[in-house]
């Protein structure tokens, strides 16, 4: 046998500088005074590899060939541990719609180790579904299928949208079937079971630091937010008073937050479950469950079952549960401070940064140079009338570059409407908007291709409609996952019009109305 070696680089700084669980794998249990517990992931029977990012691939330096072996399905699916792998479930807590949920942790995701890139960047290699922990409490530690394709295409997505967000590698099947009770109606359901490697420099939470400081373990609190300014951002390396840099990382957090957010409300995505161990510590968009995708332009939507009655993370309320989030993890490091203000300044900026990036996205989705006061409300009145008239968000904006400024009329909106009669009764107050927005446009100093270019950099024609996603969920579910790869394939250019693939930037159609998958998602998974 002349199988290639594959040496790869790891620092697993994690688990090296911090301190861990004295017992190795293990039953569920309450973690005292460890941030994480080492625990092997649990063999699958036949692992499959059935999709993979190659940009993801090629930035971990892993080649074609290496993807395709059978070592790397062995790998993927958590069968075979490489040489200086270590891996380990990380322990945190978190606020759950609202209330403290106390100790939570990584119950069916295995962190396998920090590989270090030839290119010198550090990134976190973690399988989820990869088999019970001692977080797992009474859940199986295993994945769907289905919500490991919505994980893996999503995450890939969401990169190539330009929104920061953890990445994904790899899916593998595992042969094995895993038992879920989708809508929680007493109708388990046998299901295939699957394993998405998805990748981020850190995975750690806001949830991370508010175990510790629930419990009143300073030192390790202490020692958390430390090790994490140090590995995660080294921009601050330079700050040599502690709770100057201490309080720089906070507001640092607090702009990343922002900065993500502005980004979910201009692409439309939902995420269904901001909880603050959701909440990722660096600003990326985190743990891919119930999420969805605007279609009609809806502030009022959620896509979680869970969330349907008090809808604390629809669409128009994600900017605020994200204040709140980060205001609960402010709560969590006051003890590390000798007053408040650097936090309450912390929070300022969030709201500051808000701000700014979405005054940045009004004028990128309306093609201005700029957001004047007049243009929030310009958007703002336009916002009413897409909810009033059931207009598609993504369809809308991206229709809008092709109106004609000289002389503006509804024509090119046309296909963004979802029901005829309404498009017919608010026809008047669209085309008053219009001749407002015209006024406006040639009013701004940017040419016509300036305006068009910026809109159409700002406006994606595609996103992962939850439809689509469920399309290639069923095909899927039949053996065939060519649906995967060429969604994943219309994804890459998010911005670009690709002709022969108009399909993918259709309308909702009306059978994914109410259609599970499509309208409405649960947390089983
Ligand atoms: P989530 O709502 O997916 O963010 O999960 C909340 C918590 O439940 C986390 O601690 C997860 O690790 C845990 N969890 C969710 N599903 C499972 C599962 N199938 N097995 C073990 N733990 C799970
Ligand atoms: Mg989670």
């Amino acid at each position: 046998m002349h199988a290639p070696r594959h040496a790869f680089n790891f620092d697993n700084a994690f688990v090296r500088e911090l301190p861990g669980d004295s017992h190795e794998g293990g039953s569920p249990r309450q973690v005292h005074g460890a941030l994480f517990s080492r625990v092997d992931p649990t063999p699958v029977v036949s692992p499959s590899l059935i999709a993979y990012s190659r940009e993801m691939a090629e930035t971990l330096g892993f080649q074609d060939a290496y993807v395709q072996s059978p070592e790397f399905a062995q790998v993927f699916s958590g069968n075979k541990v490489l040489e200086g792998m270590e891996p380990y479930a990380a322990n945190y807590g978190g606020h759950q719609f609202g209330q403290w949920a106390g100790q939570l942790g990584d119950g069916r995701a295995i962190t396998l180790g920090e590989i270090i890139t030839e290119r010198g960047e550090r990134w976190e290699l973690q399988l989820k579904g990869a088999g019970q922990t001692p977080y797992s409490r009474t859940a199986d530690g295993r994945a769907v299928l289905r919500s490991s394709i919505r994980e893996f295409l999503c995450s890939e997505a969401m990169h190539h949208l330009g929104v920061p967000t953890t990445r994904a590698l790899s899916l593998v099947t595992t042969g094995e079937q895993v038992v879920r009770d989708m809508f929680y109606d007493g109708n388990p359901e046998s299901e295939q079971g699957a394993i998405v490697c998805r990748v981020a420099p850190s995975f750690i939470r806001f949830g991370n630091f508010e175990l510790p400081a629930s419990r009143g373990d300073m030192k390790l609190l202490e020692a958390l937010v430390d090790f994490t300014i140090a590995r995660d951002f080294p921009e601050l390396a330079t700050l040599q008073d502690v709770q100057a840099k201490r309080a720089r990382w906070f507001s640092e957090v607090c702009e990343r937050t922002a900065r993500m957010i502005a980004h979910w409300m201009r692409v439309g995505f939902v995420h269904g479950v901001m909880n603050t161990d959701n909440m990722s510590i660096l600003g990326l968009t985190i743990d891919y469950g119930p999420y969805g995708w605007i279609d009609n332009f809806d502030p009022n939507w959620t896509p979680n079952t869970t969330d349907a009655q008090g809808r604390r993370y629809r669409f128009g309320q994600q900017p605020q549960i994200a204040f709140w989030n980060l205001t609960r993890l402010a709560s969590a490091l006051l003890p590390m401070f000798s007053s408040e203000e650097p936090l309450q300044d912390g929070l300022q900026r969030y709201a500051e940064a808000f701000v700014a990036n979405d005054r940045a996205n009004v004028a990128a989705k309306l093609g201005l140079s700029e957001c004047l006061e007049e243009d929030v409300e310009l958007i703002q009145t336009l916002y009413g009338l897409m909810l009033g008239a059931e207009v598609d968000m993504t369809l809308f904006f991206r229709s809008l570059i092709e109106v004609d400024i000289a002389e503006p009329t509804l024509e090119p909106l046309q296909g963004a409407f979802y029901s005829e009669n309404k498009r017919a009764a608010s026809a008047p107050d669209f085309l008053q908007w219009l001749t407002r927005y015209a006024a406006r446009v040639r009013n701004d100093s940017l040419s016509a291709e300036q305006r068009r270019s910026r809109m159409r950099a700002a406006n994606p024609r595609y996103v992962l409609r939850n439809y689509l996603a469920q399309e290639a969920i069923d095909k899927a579910n039949q053996g065939d996952y060519s649906g995967i790869e060429e969604l994943l394939d219309v994804m890459r250019h998010p911005y670009d019009d690709q002709p022969g693939r108009e399909k993918f930037a259709a309308r909702r159609p009306d059978w994914a109305r109410q259609k599970a998958g499509c309208s409405m998602l649960s947390c089983s998974s």
